[in-house]
């Protein structure tokens, strides 16, 4: 994977934001030959048409590129990503809509990439589609425009899409998940340009990945799920890092990723606390569990100060 940035990450990165410089300059570390496998099984286990995973019974994920604004170094796809394979023509569309409808039990579907909202016209199409499949009722965009590149949130093509999504509405909710990491990432750009979408009606939730030497301490983490409650966001998951070859600089030590965790839930609303998560290879996402419960032993636990609570 290439590096690659927007002219709104370099200035962050010039004015000094390390978190920043961190997730999208190349790091010398990286070995630029080791061969990025699947992590997630998703091409080999869970792909029935081009573009399409489906690994939840009741929900798809579809990946209408491989492009984004800009390259995160510890992208979980990062064998992909920019690469023009992710592109998809007409008979794709329609063949992964036939996919949809022919499952009903798809009620959920999530475009992701990629990032969707870099391919607006593809993204238009899609949403057409889904529009006449009645088993649709949630669509989800997963981005990461906002934070790459701000204002490219109220261009003309992005007004169309918001548009057309709204009037979707009877047809199916839309829900806009931004991928944010670190409070450095929401500068008054990045909250107009969020600003913008929730004009629309559009609730908007965020994930984060844990990243070592980026977000990997109580006070960053703090600041951002705080910084977006306040804006209306809320925080829906963080991830740990995915074990992709090549990214291991990224992956924090889970212990103490428990603990940041821990100590954030026993001072923070539950509202501004995402859901702690690990992707498993060929299974799914599992939730980590916090230092409240001695397992396997459920007939204790602990209270925010740390007092032992009999049940
Ligand atoms: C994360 C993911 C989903 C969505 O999971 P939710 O828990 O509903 O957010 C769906 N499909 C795949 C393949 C995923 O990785
Ligand atoms: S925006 Fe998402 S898909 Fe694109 S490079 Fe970053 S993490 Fe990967």
């Amino acid at each position: 994977m290439e590096e690659k940035t927007t002219p709104h990450l370099q200035r962050k990165i010039r004015d000094g934001s390390n978190a920043i410089a961190r997730q999208f300059q190349m790091q010398s570390e990286t070995n630029g030959n080791v061969e990025p496998n699947d992590p997630l099984g998703e091409e080999t286990l869970f792909s029935p048409v081009k573009g399409i995973v489906h690994k939840y019974p009741n929900r798809v994920l579809w990946k209408t590129t491989y492009r984004c604004a800009a390259h995160c170094q510890f992208c979980t796809r990062v064998r992909q990503i920019g690469s023009p394979e992710g592109d998809l023509e007409d008979n794709d569309i329609a063949s992964a809509l036939y996919y949809i409808e022919a499952h009903p039990e798809i009620d959920d579907v999530i475009l992701s990439g990629g990032d969707p909202l870099v391919v607006p016209q593809i993204s238009m199409r899609i949403i057409a589609g889904l529009r006449n499949i009645p088993s649709v009722r949630v669509v989800r965009i997963g981005t990461r425009l906002p934070i790459h590149s701000p204002k490219s949130i109220s261009s003309l093509y992005m007004k169309r899409l918001f548009k057309e999504l709204q009037a979707c509405t009877d047809n199916f909710q839309t829900y806009v998940l931004v991928h944010v990491n670190h409070p450095d990432e929401l500068d008054y750009e990045v909250v107009d340009a969020i600003r913008t979408i929730r004009s629309y009606g559009f609730p908007v939730l965020s994930q984060t990945v844990f990243l070592k030497a980026v977000n990997d301490n109580e006070e960053a983490l703090e600041e951002l799920f705080k910084k977006l409650y306040y804006m209306g966001v809320t925080p829906y998951y963080i991830y740990r890092c995915d074990y992709v070859k090549g990214l291991e600089q990224f992956v924090c030590d889970i212990e103490s990723e428990r603990e940041i965790m821990t100590m954030l839930h026993k001072r923070m609303s539950g509202i501004a606390l995402p859901r702690y998560i690990v992707d498993v290879e060929g299974v799914g996402k599992i939730p980590v569990p916090l230092g409240f419960w001695d397992v396997p032993d459920i007939n204790h636990c602990q209270d925010y100060q740390g007092k032992t609570i009999q049940l």
